[in-house]
């Protein structure tokens, strides 16, 4: 499994896997594949560039002529593609099903075409629901949102290609991830980005929505980890450590506090509809694989902070720029006073 299709690999998740996966296993060859949504960004690639292992495609993973064409040359796919926001998919619902449903069929028809050695799918806690105790592998799936259920549609279908064509598939699951290279519309680069400017940082609700927030080299650990050693046909929990289960609030004032600002620079918006109150999940399954995410969630968030402070560049062009952002965050931000 050396030669390797990652598709949404100019996005968030998928561009920090691409470069884990070419450092770590340098005989490794890595296709990136990506529609360059509004989310996918190839100043993402700026160091990798002049990798001779990395090459990158444009297209979508509907589209099953471009699918087939990268997808005969390599050994495994790993799907990263999808329309990853809950707040635009409920704008959308149509396009997350066409990304998170549709795509997932087409990718699973290459691999089974082609014989891959793997299929492995990146799902989202999210395809659970929301809950007071912790989910396990083989609990219901009971999604919420536009988003989530599209997600979960996209695991039942790599279900069925396992069971019915023996395609050996693997599903991960991960939590809320953060780090380099977060698109500025989710909670965390949003923040740190709006504070640095001095906007205000609008907090959903009362703010007491509960996350396990999982470092985003761990989530790539986590899915290397469930690729090679995993058991084809079964479902992985990719979470942070339970010690890093947070209040959206709490995470809020912490990144007030690392850039020396004001909590009066926080807003409390309306509601996300149908906004799951916690996620939190049992990763027994993957930790026995040797899977050991990071407990000190604040020397991350800090990192993480600092990096945003560092890469003004990076994320200006996408939030002075892009057309798309600004008219994203006004009509719905518009909509949630
Ligand atoms: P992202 O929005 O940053 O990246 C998604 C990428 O997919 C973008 O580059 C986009 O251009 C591309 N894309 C979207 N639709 C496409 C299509 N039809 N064809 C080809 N490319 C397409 O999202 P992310 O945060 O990096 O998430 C990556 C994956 O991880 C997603 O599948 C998401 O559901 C899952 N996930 C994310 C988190 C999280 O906290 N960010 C947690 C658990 C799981």
């Amino acid at each position: 499994m050396k030669r390797l299709l990652v598709t949404g690999g100019a996005g968030f998740i998928g561009s920090n896997f691409v470069r884990y996966v070419l450092n770590k296993y340098p005989d490794y060859r890595v296709i990136a594949f990506d529609a360059l949504t509004y989310a996918g960004n190839l100043d993402n690639f700026q160091d990798l560039w002049d990798n001779p292992n990395f090459q990158f495609f444009q297209g979508r993973i509907e589209d099953a002529t471009i699918v087939d064409n990268l997808a005969r040359n390599v050994d495994a796919i790993l799907n990263f593609a999808a329309e990853s926001h809950n707040d635009r998919a409920i704008l959308d619902p149509e396009t997350a099903v066409r990304s998170n449903f549709n795509g997932v069929c087409v990718l699973l028809e290459a691999a089974r075409k082609f014989g891959h050695e793997r299929f492995l799918q990146v799902s989202t806690d999210e395809v659970y629901g929301s809950t007071t105790d912790v989910f396990i592998e083989g609990g219901p799936l009971e999604p919420n949102q536009p988003y989530s259920a599209a997600k979960a549609g996209g695991e039942l279908m790599v279900r069925a290609y396992n069971v019915t064509f023996g395609v050996p598939t693997i599903v991960t699951r991960g939590s809320n991830t953060f780090g380099p290279y977060h698109y500025p519309e989710k909670l965390i680069p949003l923040f740190i980005t709006n504070a640095i400017d001095d906007l205000p940082l609008p907090v959903y609700g009362d703010g007491k929505q509960v996350r396990e927030w999982m470092y985003v080299l761990d989530h790539c650990k986590g899915i290397d980890i469930a690729f090679h050693q995993g058991t084809p046909g079964e479902v992985y929990n990719v979470g942070g450590d339970p010690s890093c289960e947070r209040f959206n609030i709490d995470v809020t004032k912490q990144i007030l506090t690392y850039l020396n600002k004001p909590e009066s620079l926080i807003r409390y918006v309306q509601d996300r509809p149908g906004h799951d109150r916690r996620y939190a999940m049992d990763c027994t399954k993957l930790r026995a694989l040797g899977f050991d995410p990071e407990t000190d969630f604040e020397k991350r968030l800090e990192e993480t902070v600092r990096w945003y402070a560092e890469n003004e560049a990076w994320w200006r062009k996408i939030k002075e720029k892009q057309a798309d952002y600004k008219a994203f965050m006004d009509k719905w931000y518009a909509e949630r006073k």
